[in-house]
């Protein structure tokens, strides 16, 4: 079932089942806006600053009584790029209505060029305990392409200031960039693996309606790399980062042993969790819920005392165990079908068993009897394998074609 512009209280919507234990926040603000990004941002439009603040402390308010989470995660557009007094206001707004549990884990997305000692500290003093830093290359020329603002000195600044403040650090890189070699590609992951973050992410550079790329792409202007190329670049990271001691845990997520992102686990282990900021997700109690994404529109929703929910949907449990195998599916460990069925009520082979085998006989999944994973010809296409497990099958499904292009936490 699905609805636009419910009026929505998020209060009688109490989940049924447990709590969600993790909470997300989105900062909409950026200096300025990437060529290649499609998310839900205002650039250089600071004067709202004051105005989405209002907005998010009234949609943790209209939630109701403090809940305590294991996780939270600010996430944008760029959350360091708030002023300090911002910066405090949201988190004293999100730590009021969701406490976070001792030994909790809090993540804040930042740009290197925002990265000074006293960010750090003030992060600290909050209770933040691990930093997300927007790194995407340490070549100058793939910064340039991406129209990056920070350069490679900057980011081993800002890796050194969160490193002495005790942070734990991860760091996003991107491949496939237009012109990328093998080459440039090795100098990052050498870069990354010396600077020794806890955890990295790697995705494939995407060209999404809304970005500025996408114009580009159109008019001949830049051109993507080949598929081909671009697996050619995933699996010399897989290779590289597990050589170098991360544990490959989700498609595109490294960690060091017990540094593993804990919040995005969340997701990927079906579980429920609160959203809040504009375009912000929740997923309580089976139902899935989408803010309004302009970041003006949501701020006037939330000012006329109106829900900003626009979208939501109810799924059915038959839809809830097809989610939860896909993304289960993402992490290495695979699907245990005994557990699966337990948590699901459906059997993988009921639900996906012929799919599940043709992946098996094409050597994209391997199947033991008691647990289904990707194998590493399965990682290099595994964006295309998930419609067929996410929709009863009709025809037999050819070989995928080859993406590795993750989608971001909500
Ligand atoms: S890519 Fe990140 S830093 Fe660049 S505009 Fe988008 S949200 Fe902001």
């Amino acid at each position: 079932m699905r609805s636009k512009a419910v009026p929505f209280d998020a209060t009688s919507s109490a989940p049924r089942g447990a709590m969600p234990r993790a909470a997300y926040v989105h900062v909409p603000f950026c200096r300025r806006r990437c060529g290649y990004c499609a998310f839900t941002v205002l650039a250089a439009h600071d004067a709202w600053i004051p105005r989405y603040l209002a907005a998010v402390e009234r949609e943790l308010a209209d939630l109701g009584a403090p809940r305590e989470v294991d996780t939270l995660y600010f996430g944008g557009g760029t959350p360091s790029h708030l002023p300090r007094d911002a910066m405090r206001r949201l988190a004293e707004a999100t730590t009021d209505r969701f406490p976070l549990a001792e030994n909790g884990e809090w993540t804040v997305e930042a740009n290197p060029a925002d990265v000074t000692r006293d960010w750090c500290r003030t992060v600290r003093e909050r209770g933040v305990t691990r930093i997300s830093l927007g790194v995407q290359s340490f070549s100058p020329r793939k910064l340039r392409v991406l129209e990056r603002d920070h350069d490679a000195r900057r980011i081993d600044e800002s890796l050194r200031l969160l490193f002495d403040a005790g942070l734990d650090v991860a760091i996003d890189l991107i491949f496939g960039v237009p012109g990328e070699s093998v080459e440039e590609w090795d100098g990052d992951l050498r870069r990354a693996v010396a600077a020794s973050p806890h955890h990295l992410s790697t995705y494939g550079l995407t060209f999404e309606r809304g970005a500025r790329f996408w114009g580009r792409r159109a008019r001949g202007d830049i051109t993507p790399e080949s598929e081909d190329s671009e697996a050619e670049l995933f699996e010399r990271a897989i290779d590289v980062l597990t050589s170098a001691g991360f544990e490959h845990y989700e498609v595109s997520n490294f960690a060091r042993p017990g540094h593993r992102c804990i919040h995005n686990e969340t997701y990927w282990l079906g579980r429920s969790y609160h959203g809040v900021g504009p375009g912000a997700a929740a997923y309580v109690d089976g139902r899935r819920m989408m803010n309004h994404q302009g970041v003006l529109a949501y701020i006037r929703r939330v000012e006329r005392g109106e829900s900003p929910v626009v979208d939501w949907e109810m799924l059915d449990a038959e839809s809830r165990a097809r989610e939860r195998l896909v993304f289960g599916l993402r992490r290495l460990e695979g699907v245990a079908r005994g557990a699966f069925q337990t948590r699901t009520g459906h059997s993988i082979d009921d639900l996906a068993g012929s799919a599940v085998e043709r992946f098996v006989s094409l050597g994209l999944l391997e199947d033991d009897g008691s647990i289904v994973r990707l194998t590493r010809r399965g990682l290099m296409v595994s964006d295309a394998m998930w419609p067929d497990l996410l929709r009863p099958e009709v025809a037999a499904p050819r070989e995928p074609a080859r993406s590795n292009r993750a989608e971001n936490a909500p």
